[in-house]
């Protein structure tokens, strides 16, 4: 059912969020709700149709220019509907915003050719995008990547692994992050990102597998063996891959992913809530009973906390400021309050929470998968170091602004 937000969003919704607030929850409510317990009790099938109905609602475009066909509607606009829909279902908000992360890349690194061949296919949801960077051997270490591209004329050669890759099986186009310098060269020179289209000869991914959590949405394997695409695929500079990559994390992953673990967070809470004011004791309810009162309070204080600093965050790239430490702390802390709320939660219900096939198991899998996605603790942490140390890092937020101020029509008459 339709929800207010929180007053503290209050100064940075405005009537079109409100109403796109609402309409996500309506959804949610009606088409999402009915999806989850399929979802939950068949694992290994991969969920098509959720990814339809965001499709037909153009979510995927949330954030595309209008000129590509896109909503246009920005950063705050994109956490609602992935927070709103992750609060009935995590796994579908997973689908939504693992597409939207590669969407970013090619929006901002892409040719005008590039552009125009996908973002029109990427705003009407027919074409699903994955990002595919992380390694089965390096994992979250980009620079040791041992996916290689070559160069054979007019054409490259892909051959690598990749792994955990978000949207795995239903991405139409796969941005990916290759090797394209020999050894000895460094990261921040050696890497290449290309497009990929699903149906290359010689892209396979290995079987949809579930994991702990979020089930429904894919985040598997691809192995590339020999696959070759046009020079035209390259998406940015030969060499800046290592830039497209985290550039995308920071403005686009991290965001979606605290987007993801907030709409948990509210489920937690809201299902704990519901079940103390239920549960009889004495002559009342657990919510009569200061312990479990406090722990609710606590919940709900954190809960306070995350929102806050994840609409903060996306306010603060909707009006082209500085904020990169803002889109990291917003994903740290955002994943860490959950996870906190999570533990209180299962405690709260006692042996109620092992129970099958109760909501709040769904809840305690899915969060422990907002953790490693866009970079985990320590990663954000190392980065929010450098911002309380005042050393120097490149703002993406910053330079993407200034990439949209130059775009910007020229307003002086011809
Ligand atoms: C749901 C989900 C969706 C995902 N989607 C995508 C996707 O779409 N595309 C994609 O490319 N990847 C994706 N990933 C992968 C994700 O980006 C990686 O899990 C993450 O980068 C960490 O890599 P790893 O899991 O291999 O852990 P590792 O890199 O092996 O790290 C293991 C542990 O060691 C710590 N560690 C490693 N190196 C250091 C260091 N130098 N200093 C301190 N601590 C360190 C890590 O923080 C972690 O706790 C997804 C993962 C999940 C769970």
């Amino acid at each position: 059912m339709p929800t207010t937000p929180p007053p503290a969003l209050e100064p940075i919704l405005t009537p079109a969020h409100l109403r796109l607030w609402q309409e996500t929850d309506a959804f949610a409510a009606q088409y999402i709700a009915p999806c989850v317990q399929g979802m939950e009790a068949k694992p290994h099938r991969v969920e098509r149709l959720a990814a339809q109905l965001m499709a037909e609602r153009h979510w995927f475009g949330v954030t595309i220019p209008a000129q590509y066909g896109g909503m246009a509607a920005g950063h705050v606009a994109k956490t609602i509907i992935i927070h709103r829909t992750a609060v009935v279902s995590a796994a579908v908000a997973a689908i939504l915003q693992a597409s939207l992360i590669p969407v970013g890349a090619v929006r901002h690194w892409g040719t005008v050719e590039q552009k125009a061949q996908w973002l029109p296919q990427a705003a009407s949801g027919q074409t699903l995008f994955s990002i595919a960077v992380t390694e089965p051997e390096m994992g979250g270490h980009i620079g040791g990547m041992e996916t290689i591209a070559e160069r054979q004329g007019d054409w490259w050669v892909l051959n690598g692994k990749k792994a955990h890759i978000g949207n795995s099986h239903l991405a139409g186009l796969h941005v990916v992050v290759a090797r394209t310098a020999p050894p000895g060269v460094g990261a921040s020179q050696a890497l290449t990102a290309f497009l990929v289209e699903d149906d290359r000869k010689g892209l396979t991914k290995e079987r949809h597998r579930p994991g702990l959590g979020l089930h429904g949405f894919t985040f598997g394997r691809l192995r590339l063996d020999g696959v070759r695409i046009p020079a035209a695929n390259v998406l940015g500079p030969i060499g800046k891959g290592l830039d497209i990559a985290q550039s995308i994390s920071i403005t686009y992953g991290r965001p979606n992913l605290t987007a993801v673990s907030l709409g948990i967070h509210e489920a937690l809470v809201n299902t704990t809530a519901q079940w103390l004011s239920s549960r009889r004791r004495y002559d009342g309810y657990l919510s009569d009973l200061p312990v479990p009162r406090d722990r609710l309070g606590r919940m709900q204080a954190r809960l306070q906390i995350a929102e806050s600093s994840a609409y903060g965050a996306v306010n603060l790239f909707d009006r082209g400021k500085r904020c990169d430490a803002q889109l990291i702390g917003a994903k740290h802390s955002g994943h860490e309050l959950a996870a906190d709320s999570a533990r209180d939660a299962m405690e709260s219900h006692g042996a109620h929470a092992l129970d099958g096939d109760y909501a709040l198991q769904r809840l305690f899998r899915d969060i422990q998968c907002t953790y490693s996605p866009a970079g985990t603790a320590e990663f954000q942490a190392i980065q929010l170091a450098k911002t309380a140390l005042d050393e120097p890092t490149v703002e993406w937020s910053e330079h993407f602004a200034a990439e949209a101020a130059w775009a910007r029509p020229d307003p002086t008459p011809a």
